[in-house]
């Protein structure tokens, strides 16, 4: 079958990679627990099981929570009460009491009079663009907004306008060209491969001024930012500002499944019209189950984990700074390191990983071309040896492998 030049190239590289033994991605886990894990560590092409013990700064656990009793339980407990499936949609009957509780219980931490569960993150931004946007409508997001919501404007049908990243200003002289239709403006509240947060201030002043609504995605800053853990927003004091909360359970609050959190009459609107909500089947009870007491343990324990989180994110950057390695405009948890070409980036993600030490390469298009990065996920739960260790072979293993 002809796949076409694009997909033949990405498989040339990655057969190349699996050949040379750089290849870094999809490694095979074995065991997991808080910040360790032990996966497959020999050549892919050789289908070796020799397995390697690694320290894991490739994880969104932000708070640590993972493997939080609570947590664990109120997985096994939705499973013994509801099986492991719902037997529908939620319109029809997939929709459980878990469901329902984790739907209170998300609003409320985000303070925000509704929400809307979603099977993934990624589809949260989706039904969100998709729904409240279309034909004659016209989208605005940042240069560097997650795939997801780049998609999200592209189903939408609208228009779609691409700022500078967190360049207010460019957004107000491309708004100024809009002159019909609903505006919408969308962005990341944690820039996830730039580690940078938006100036949510400044762009909820240019949206007020057109009169265009303000979406934020909190998926990296939900319940790991903030004094409650409402996310970028209640960071920079624009709770108010914005209309639209979009996140996902993937991250801080150790489950999977989106959500979105807004008013009344815009939730409602997605529930009954939102394709990316209606066509999929509800999330598993185990899923809602954990999600919901993972709310719980970041409403009791997250001030404490969040300052943890926080404390290890600036040790890491100072341990690297002092190592001569740049972080970027990294300025949370989510730790960036430039690498540069793709080659290098998978040849030294694969050599830390084999050195025992996990972490996500980011390529293009994730990222721009020549600008790709290793991006090391910093959560409450490493210890400063953790940190040490990963700034150590980080920074080794950047200095054998020079660009
Ligand atoms: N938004 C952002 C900013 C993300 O980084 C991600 C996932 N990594 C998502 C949305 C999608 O979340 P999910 O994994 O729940 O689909």
């Amino acid at each position: 079958m002809h796949l076409g030049p694009a997909l033949t190239s990405t498989l040339d590289l990655i057969d190349r990679w699996r050949k040379e033994d750089t290849y870094p991605f999809f490694p095979v886990v074995s065991e997991a627990a808080a910040t360790r894990a032990v996966i497959r560590s020999g050549r892919q092409d050789a289908g070796s099981r020799a397995e390697q013990r690694v320290t894991v700064l490739a994880s969104a656990d932000y708070l640590g929570i993972g493997h939080h009793p609570d947590v664990l339980r109120g997985a096994t407990d939705a499973v013994r009460r509801f099986g492991t499936n719902t037997y529908g949609t939620q319109a029809v009957g997939g929709f459980t009491v878990l469901h329902h509780a984790l739907e209170e219980a998300v609003a409320a931490h985000f303070a925000r009079p509704a929400a809307l569960l979603f099977p993934t993150g990624m589809q949260a931004n989706l039904g969100v663009l998709a729904t409240l946007a279309g034909p004659g409508d016209t989208v605005l997001s940042d240069q560097f907004s997650h795939g997801s919501i780049v998609m999200g404007a592209r189903l939408s049908g609208a228009d779609t306008r691409t700022f500078r990243h967190n360049d207010a200003e460019h957004l107000d002289r491309l708004l100024a060209d809009v002159t019909t239709g609903r505006r919408l403006v969308v962005v990341d509240g944690l820039y996830s491969a730039h580690g940078d947060l938006a100036p949510l201030a400044d762009l909820a002043e240019v949206a007020e001024r057109h009169d265009a609504l303000l979406v934020v995605d909190e998926a990296h800053s939900g319940g790991a930012l903030g004094e409650n853990g409402r996310g970028a927003a209640e960071l920079l004091a624009v709770e108010d500002r914005v209309h639209v909360v979009t996140g996902t359970f993937s991250k801080a609050f150790a489950s999977t499944g989106g959500f979105v959190c807004a008013g009344e009459r815009v939730i409602d609107a997605l529930r009954h019209s939102a394709g990316a909500y209606l066509l999929s089947l509800g999330l598993p009870p185990a899923t809602v189950g954990a999600a919901l007491a993972a709310v719980g343990v970041v409403r009791r324990e997250g001030a404490d984990r969040r300052a943890a989180l926080a404390r290890n994110a600036r040790t890491l950057r100072s341990l690297l700074h002092r190592a001569h390695v740049d972080t970027a405009d990294s300025a949370a948890h989510v730790v960036v390191v430039p690498t540069g070409l793709v080659d290098r980036t998978a040849r030294i993600a694969r050599a830390l990983a084999r050195q025992g030490l996990l972490v996500t390469p980011l390529l293009p298009p994730a990222v721009p071309i020549g600008a790709a990065r290793l991006r090391l996920g910093v959560t409450a739960g490493h210890t400063d040896e953790d940190l040490a260790l990963a700034a150590r072979l980080v920074a080794a293993a950047l200095a054998h492998d020079p660009r």
